[in-house]
């Protein structure tokens, strides 16, 4: 045990399911003494907030931090250690290495551990193209990263700026930096925006983009960055150039997984770590949740990585729940998701019409498109809906939303019927709350149940 006889819980990362797992673990077992290493000068913080955040000049950046390290200590009882890189596990000697890193210098060092949690998230693509690291080329990750395009953004008085991946982050930020006034072009290398979107929710976050006054480079790959006149950058693409002072990728996160694949931790077939329904990892006493982790896909039922701060908050808690001795289980995930693109919603949950056929379901696309609210009501507007239905059973696989109002709300009855494997006839009979300022007497989801019903009926 790590000090006499108090067990030593050790968590690596501080933000949403590191402290969540700290947190749970020292309500669990007061007496336990949780420590937490993180490399970075911040912990606890909404890094979903971030491009709301740059959006407002009135608003500080460090708005986004839930609980400071000293807050963590003082109210938790959690020991928070900022500017700690955990270096290596080694768990036949439950040790981890460690750097810590200071005005003085760098110093490496050893702790032990009773039950370790792996909560080192994940880190934004940077595509191997020359020019990603000039200056001016910014990622979106980390509260560091929100800083840093904020204070760019108002020192230089950026005017025009360069999205490269056309995904909810590039999306979000496209919004985000027009609110600041910013012309913006969204570059994408396929051919919609909204990876993963169906072809008509895609094509309404396109045209509602395009209606706000971004320009959209679809089907285009970025192949540099380089220097431009004036301090200005050139982003050089197989469909020729455009330039802006203030370039950002998003393109995508992987896990940060290495650590733990070094120190012997199973790795999953999608790439992030492997974990069963309480968190636990191959080694013994060492646990993984967030966006470092695969969680379990409630359709499919096999793993899934969807690293959303959703899921990293509540891995976390079982993970440190267990890691103080409770036998929690993480029931998994259909990957319930919801954004903004200026004025239009768009949310998805369960499976793509791709996904679910390389899942080997027989699947087809059900698509619909209602008023919000009841009829004469004022306001409101249209919701296109695409149920994603197995063929033959008509049993729900996935559901996807975009339209001025009611896409996000819509979508957590269709996470729900999901978990309880609904099919479409199931949810045709739903009792669905009516009122004319939030729904007509049939709700979308009524009128989408139904005609995916007829289109079963057709043979789908
Ligand atoms: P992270 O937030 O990545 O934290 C991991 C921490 O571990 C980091 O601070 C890192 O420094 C630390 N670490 C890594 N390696 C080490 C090491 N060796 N030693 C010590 N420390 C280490 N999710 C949603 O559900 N809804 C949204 O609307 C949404 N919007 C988002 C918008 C943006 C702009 C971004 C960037 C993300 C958004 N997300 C959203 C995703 C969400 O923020 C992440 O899923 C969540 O932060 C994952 O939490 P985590 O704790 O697993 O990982």
């Amino acid at each position: 045990m790590g000090n006499e006889s108090k067990l030593r819980i050790v968590v690596i990362g501080g933000v949403a399911a590191g402290m969540s797992a700290a947190s749970q673990a020292k309500r669990r077992m007061p007496e336990a003494e949780v420590i937490v290493l993180e490399r970075g000068p911040f912990i606890s913080y909404g890094a979903c907030g971030m491009p709301y955040n740059i959006e407002d000049p009135t608003r500080a950046m460090d708005d986004l931090i839930v609980l400071t390290p000293d807050v963590a200590r003082e109210r938790r009882g959690i020991d928070v250690r900022t500017c700690h890189e955990v270096l290596a596990i080694d768990a036949d000697s439950k040790t981890v290495r460690y750097r810590t890193s200071s005005a003085e210098g760098a110093e490496e060092q050893k702790l032990s551990y009773d039950r370790l949690i792996i909560a080192t998230g994940a880190r934004a693509v940077v595509p191997p193209i020359p020019g990603a690291d000039l200056p001016g080329v910014f990622l979106l990750r980390d509260l560091e990263d929100g800083f840093a395009i904020k204070n760019y953004v108002k020192e230089r008085g950026v005017r025009e700026a360069i999205i490269v991946g056309g995904g909810y982050i590039g999306l979000e930020m496209a919004d985000g930096l027009r609110g600041r006034g910013v012309d913006v072009r969204i570059i994408e290398m396929l051919d919609q925006v909204a990876a993963g979107f169906s072809d008509g929710p895609a094509k309404i976050a396109a045209a509602e983009l395009e209606r706000q006054g971004v320009a959209l480079s679809l089907g285009t790959r970025v192949e540099a960055i380089e220097a431009a006149e004036g301090g200005s950058l050139r982003v050089r693409t197989n469909k020729g150039a455009f330039e802006a002072p203030l370039v950002l990728l998003s393109i995508g996160v992987r896990p940060n997984r290495e650590l733990a694949a070094e120190a012997g931790v199973a790795i999953g077939p999608t790439g992030a770590i492997a974990v069963d329904a309480t968190q636990r990892t191959n080694l013994e006493d060492v646990f993984a949740a967030g966006d470092c982790a695969e969680a379990l896909h409630r359709v499919t039922g096999g793993p899934t990585y969807i690293p959303l701060g959703t899921t990293a908050n509540k891995q976390g808690k079982i993970a440190g729940a267990n890691a103080a001795g409770a036998q929690e289980r993480f029931e998994g995930i259909v990957g319930t998701a919801a954004f903004k693109v200026f004025q239009i919603e768009l949310a998805r949950t369960g499976l793509g019409l791709k996904e679910a056929t390389r899942a080997g379901f027989s699947a087809f696309e059900s698509v619909s498109e209602h008023s919000t609210r009841g009829h004469g009501y004022p306001g409101g507007g249209r919701l296109h809906t695409t149920l994603i239905v197995e063929h033959g059973t008509g049993k729900l696989l996935g559901a996807q939303l975009a339209g001025d109002e009611g896409a996000a709300a819509r979508v957590n009855v269709y996470a729900a019927a999901l978990a309880s494997s609904a099919t479409v006839y199931e949810l045709a009979n739903y009792d669905l709350a009516y009122a004319p300022p939030f729904a007509p007497v049939y709700d979308p989801i009524l009128i989408a149940a139904t005609v995916a019903q007829k289109d079963l009926a057709r043979g789908g």
